[in-house]
């Protein structure tokens, strides 16, 4: 494969602010802190299920430990409501221009594709077969195992060496993202990024933080695909 593209989740792939998903978090705190923690407040956008976790049960009053003793227990059962709540719905107005278009052309162009996201894996997994795109991201770098997101770069590299039989290295990865913090998370391991102004950032918010490209959306597929190929020569 000539490379590793790495595609956040919301506001990239999907449409950002999935109500279902926020209620989850919320049933699942309460079910196993017995806390009415709420996520009112709480940046979201970039951010780990486990950070936003951390930050809304912090905000409760409790310590580190108390909240480490049973995260993944609350992220385990966050999955379970979220995966109940979609059930067998079909979401794929949730899918944002260009999506599988460039999937499709970059699969088809031999590159190796993945999500690396700060979902948890199993409301990840929901998410993405909900909007009929999971099959295209084989390789997946999740907000449940890493406490920053730029500790995902390198699970995605394991998985990716698993699931392709091949090692990549930061010149041939190159991250897909719509806040400052994909930018950072590409950056920080020596990766490319290609940003996108489909969440809550716009090309000019995004470009002061000099990401290797940044387009509007995913729609213009031809241009995306040939920027990606420059960053990997
Ligand atoms: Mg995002």
């Amino acid at each position: 494969m000539r490379g590793l593209i790495l595609f956040d989740i919301d506001g990239t792939l999907l449409q950002a602010g999935d109500k279902d998903h926020q209620l989850a978090f919320v049933a699942a705190m309460k079910q196993v802190y017995g806390l009415p923690a709420t996520l009112d407040g709480v940046p979201l956008a970039g951010m780990l299920d486990s950070q936003i976790a951390r930050l809304a049960l912090s905000r409760q009053g409790l310590s580190d430990d108390d909240i480490n003793a049973d995260l993944a227990k609350m992220i385990d059962a966050m999955g379970v409501h979220y995966a109940e709540a979609i059930a067998d719905q079909s979401r794929i107005e949730r899918r944002l221009p260009g999506v599988v278009e460039i999937a499709e052309r970059l699969r088809d162009a031999r590159f190796a594709l993945g999500v690396l996201t700060g979902n948890a894996r199993e409301v990840a997994r929901v998410k993405l077969g909900s909007a009929g795109i999971l099959d295209y991201f084989p390789v997946g770098a999740f907000g449940d195992s890493a406490r920053e997101r730029h500790h995902l770069v390198q699970a995605a590299w394991d998985e990716a060496a698993v699931q392709f039989g091949q090692t990549f290295s930061a010149a041939q990865t190159v991250l897909i993202g719509d806040t400052p913090r994909d930018i950072a998370a590409a950056h920080d391991n020596q990766a490319k990024v290609v940003a996108v102004a489909t969440g809550r950032y716009s090309v000019a918010d995004l470009s002061a933080h000099h990401p290797e490209a940044v387009f509007p959306d995913l729609r213009d597929t031809a241009v995306v695909a040939q920027a990606i190929e420059r960053m990997v020569g």
